[in-house]
């Protein structure tokens, strides 16, 4: 089998699927045919990784050279980056091939690609239903079989959310492993790029392949990267798994709830020990987040000004009614919202009584995982508090959908590393298992993850 009949196939099923799917915001096919057919001719002379040839989507917040990236919003419909993300020229060099830019809620802000300004994607596992998000393209693109394994950003939850609704693995990994050089910043203290694939062993290499110090981003860690794959032992004989109540408590589906226990039955049979523990600042998580994630995101997008990138609001009768024109064409109705309230956070009346309290409450969230690391080497819990919600169910009241997030939100708070595993079904919809675990410990996160799969 060559590299081209891999692209080839990747297309024929996006092709078949994608009118329904709608994973898609823009294909590559050209330049991704060129590169399987360089990549064909030198076959015999290359040393081949062990991503060589495979068909891979990037979420389009995730800069691409030449290529087309909007972040889903009709703001940037016209941009087309003049450098790469850090994390894809590590994927060039290790001889993948990009098939195309994958939907999203724009500028990453939402849980269900609604939010998206092109369209909305599908769950693949129920046409009706969302596929989560704001990476739902990167999973509903490696759950309908169209990519073998994409990447997407987690600032909240964007990545092991969308992972869990559709039924694949999500990886978000320690603030600061991955290099954020290139990602169109949301929330630049939460930020971090991650793998979506079908399993976990894939997972390990597709971090491996995107982990390491980049001197272009000033967050980014100089640590040493274990050998991920490795890790994979299939053994957590002795492993201490706790399990906060607040994370089974109110809120959870039932359904959600039998699926983590089982799973964690499972994981007990295989010689793990398990106990419930608290993380008592974890009501608070979702304020704390939507606060600072506001406020950084109001800070972030104030370079959206009609001028340096995107689309220019026509005839403006100044310089400021062309900042206010083409900021309120450009930008959708959550984004819009999230400023509003993180300029309101950050203003100086309220700088004190918002903004700084949320970061005194972060430090307490963080606490909170740092003590229980004292005792436990991961914390386990669902991924998301029910499964897959139905399209249109949620959009009127973005409290609801903010939600949803809870479980998710606290792991970015603290910066530390975790995964979304599937561990069942209810009605027909997947149910995801969420393995958190200490800062730059991806392996130990890893190794349980592939034992339970
Ligand atoms: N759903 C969350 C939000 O809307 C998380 C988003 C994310 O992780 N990018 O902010």
């Amino acid at each position: 089998i060559t590299v081209s009949d891999l692209v080839d196939e990747s297309y024929k099923r996006i092709a078949a699927v994608d009118g329904k799917v709608k994973a898609f915001l823009t294909l590559d096919e050209e330049n991704a045919r060129t590169s399987a057919k360089a990549l064909d001719e030198q076959s015999g002379s290359l040393e081949k990784g062990l991503l060589y040839g495979l068909p891979i989507g990037i979420k389009d917040n995730i800069v691409t050279e030449g290529l087309r990236t909007t972040c889903a919003s009709q703001f940037l419909s016209n941009y087309n980056p003049i450098y790469d993300a850090t994390v894809v020229t590590k994927l060039k060099s290790a001889q993948t091939v990009t098939i195309g830019k994958l939907n999203m809620d724009e500028f990453a802000m939402g849980g269900s690609n609604e939010n998206s300004g092109f369209h909305a994607t599908h769950n693949p596992w129920n046409l009706d239903y969302v596929p989560g998000g704001s990476s739902g393209g990167s999973a509903a693109a490696v759950a309908a079989g169209e990519v073998y394994f994409s990447l997407g950003s987690d600032t909240g939850g964007s990545i092991r959310q969308p992972a869990a609704y559709c039924g694949i693995v999500g990886m978000k990994p320690t603030y600061g492993l991955v290099s954020r050089f290139g990602l169109v910043a949301f929330a630049s203290s939460l930020d971090q790029i991650g793998p979506l694939t079908k399993n976990v062993e894939d997972s390990a290499y597709l971090l491996q392949a995107i982990t390491g110090h980049d001197a272009m981003d000033s967050t980014s860690l100089n640590a040493d990267i274990p050998d991920y794959v490795s890790a994979l032992t299939g053994d957590v004989k002795g492993l201490r798994i706790a399990v906060p109540k607040e994370y089974l408590g109110q809120g959870i589906d039932p359904k959600v709830k039998d699926a983590v226990l089982t799973a964690l039955k499972v994981l007990e049979g295989q010689g793990a020990i398990v106990e419930e523990v608290s993380l008592p600042h974890s009501e608070y998580a979702v304020a704390t987040y939507y606060l600072l994630a506001s406020s950084e995101a109001s800070s972030n997008l104030a370079r959206f000004d009609g001028v340096r990138y995107g689309v220019r609001s026509e005839n403006p009768k100044n310089l400021l009614d062309l900042y206010i024109k083409s900021r309120s064409e450009g930008f959708g109705d959550e984004v819009k919202r999230r400023i509003m309230l993180g300029t309101y956070a950050l203003s100086s009346g309220y700088y004190d009584a918002y903004y700084l309290k949320a970061q005194k409450v972060r430090t307490l969230i963080k606490q909170d995982f740092e003590q229980v690391f004292e005792n436990y080497d991961v914390i386990i819990g669902p991924t998301a508090p029910t499964p897959a919600f139905r399209m249109g169910s949620q959009t009127d009241n973005p409290l609801t959908m903010y939600l949803n997030d809870i479980l998710t939100i606290p792991v970015n708070l603290a910066g530390i590393p975790a995964i979304s595993v599937p561990c069942g079904f209810a009605d027909g919809l997947p149910i995801g298992l969420q393995i958190i675990g200490k800062a730059l410990d991806e392996s130990t996160v890893l190794r349980v993850a592939h034992a339970y799969e």
